[in-house]
């Protein structure tokens, strides 16, 4: 499919969208191919005044939405994931255009941020409350769950479609209403979703969305008192101004946040089955994830078989235009993300690691980097306390279960954390042990709508997906009747 193609379609929008209508404005800014560094869009530079009109917006339908049935409401979610399942090929190609990601990813994605409608349809029914044995004769209480109102959902470039439909999903469900900001390399994934919606039934105005001036919108979302909660997904850089703003108001806040993941490979682990899992999980979205491996910890004697086998098979891992047949590394999505990940090579190779693959830019230019295995790291490297958010595999040695424990939680960071061993004690006494929101054991996939996303320490407050995902935009009221 063209750009041209895409362009020309009802699901491509540039505007912002209050009360169900997409408005244009005089300035606009660029939406760019990362593989090509081609404008593919001009898209309205929303401010303070848009993310007011939003704000209002949602303020008005809230009463009406909050008061459908759950059952009406799972009505209109379970229609829109039946429309993003149809749409999923249109959807992926707009993905991979914006973002990067193989499409095959991109598709994978769209399925993948689909299931979390599909789920909340299902959980929208199930917001029971509780009846308490009263305190006194005559009497009883009753605790209800009520929507907690006007919400903001700030979502990041990675997983344009997925991390908004984390948080819509269960807002409306909830029967919350809101305003949605997503990243400004990929609003129109997330404006293409909000189509969908209005097509599904959501009514005008519980959906709003703004992009454009990101201070100017932060403003505006975190000084209104109608606004009650706010869904963030992001680096904990910003997470953590957001919830300073919103001790303001007192803001109910999810902090979906970064991570620093330790990948742990045992000697008595299948190395084989921990090199397809290192593959699978470091070099998805060009390593361009939240739970994506920073730190591979590999035990001494098995550090050579495991190093080799990594380097050869990321040797064969093809670069390229998302777009192309075959392609299953993309590029990164902007010029500083290419600088972050050459500042951290540059900087393990002067402190003494060795290249085992790849290491420098990608022949193709712009925005590819080769992927890339680097032996012998050590915690005075840059890549071993902060996020690279590239294809890097940075390899370090251990060589007792203790110290790679000590290890692995020694970082401010808590999202996600793998490790690879077949024997059962240890897999309950490390798992125990590791400070993470998520461990994968014998597994490098700890995403899916079925069970509770979210870090610990720095990387986050709440969980999303699972049944827990609802309560984050639910409300406990309590009533006390008597007289009875
Ligand atoms: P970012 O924090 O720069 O931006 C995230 C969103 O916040 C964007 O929409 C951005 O425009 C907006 N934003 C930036 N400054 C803001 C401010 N002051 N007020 C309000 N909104 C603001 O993050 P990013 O670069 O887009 O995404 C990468 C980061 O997100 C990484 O750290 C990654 O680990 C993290 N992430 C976490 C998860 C998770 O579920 N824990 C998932 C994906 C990404």
């Amino acid at each position: 499919m063209t750009t041209q193609a895409l362009q020309d379609s009802a699901l491509f929008q540039t505007g912002y969208l209050v009360d169900g209508v997409w408005k244009t404005l005089d300035t606009t800014f660029d939406v760019l191919n990362p593989a090509t560094g081609a404008a593919i869009a001009q898209v309205a530079k929303a401010g303070k005044k848009e993310t007011e009109e939003a704000i209002a917006a949602a303020s008005r339908a809230f009463p009406a939405w909050r008061a459908r049935t759950a059952k009406e409401r799972s009505a209109i979610l379970y229609r829109w994931y039946e429309l993003i399942i149809e749409n999923k090929q249109w959807l992926g190609q707009l993905m991979t255009t914006e973002q990067g990601k193989p499409l095959k990813e991109a598709e994978g994605e769209v399925e993948y941020a689909a299931s979390f409608i599909q789920w909340f349809a299902e959980e929208a029914k199930r917001a029971n409350g509780e009846i308490i044995p009263p305190v006194k004769p005559g009497s009883r209480i009753l605790a209800t769950r009520e929507p907690i109102g006007v919400v903001a959902a700030i979502t990041p470039w990675n997983f344009p479609m997925a991390m908004l439909t984390r948080k819509l999903g269960p807002a409306l469900a909830a029967g919350c209403t809101g305003v949605i900001k997503p990243a400004n390399n990929t609003p129109l994934s997330a404006f293409a979703l909000l189509t969908l919606a209005k097509k599904a039934g959501v009514p005008d105005g519980v959906l709003n969305a703004v992009a454009g001036n990101t201070a100017e919108i932060s403003d505006a979302i975190m000084s209104s008192p109608e606004l009650r909660k706010i869904s963030f997904t992001g680096s904990t850089a910003v997470g953590k101004t957001l919830m300073r703003n919103a001790a303001e108001t007192m803001k109910k806040v999810s902090m979906e946040l970064g991570g620093n993941a330790p990948y742990i490979v045992f000697e008595d682990a299948d190395i084989d089955a921990a090199v397809k899992g290192a593959i699978a999980n470091k070099f998805r979205n060009a390593g361009q994830v939240c739970v994506s491996v920073n730190r591979f910890y590999i035990q001494e004697s098995v550090y050579d078989e495991f190093v080799s086998k990594l380097a050869a098979a990321v040797n064969d891992l093809k670069v390229g235009d998302g777009l192309e047949e075959g392609t299953v590394v993309g590029p990164l999505i902007e010029a500083s993300a290419v600088k972050k990940v050459r500042e951290h090579v540059e900087d393990a190779v002067a402190k003494g690691a060795t290249v085992l693959a790849g290491g420098k830019a990608h022949s193709l230019g712009g925005n590819f980097w080769q992927p890339t295995v680097l032996g012998d790291c050590h915690e005075g490297m840059a890549l071993a306390s902060e996020e690279t958010f590239g294809p890097v595999a940075a390899c370090f040695r251990f060589t007792s279960e203790e110290e790679v424990i000590q290890r692995a939680n020694n970082t401010p960071y808590g999202l996600a954390a793998y490790f690879y061993t077949q024997n059962l004690q240890r897999v309950f006494r490390v798992s125990q042990a590791i400070e993470s929101g998520m461990i994968g054991i014998n597994e490098c996939a700890v995403s899916t709508e079925l069970g509770p996303f979210g870090g610990v320490k720095e990387s986050g407050l709440g969980r999303e997906g699972s049944v827990l995902g609802l309560e984050e935009f639910l409300e406990v009221k309590t009533l006390h009747i008597g007289g009875l």
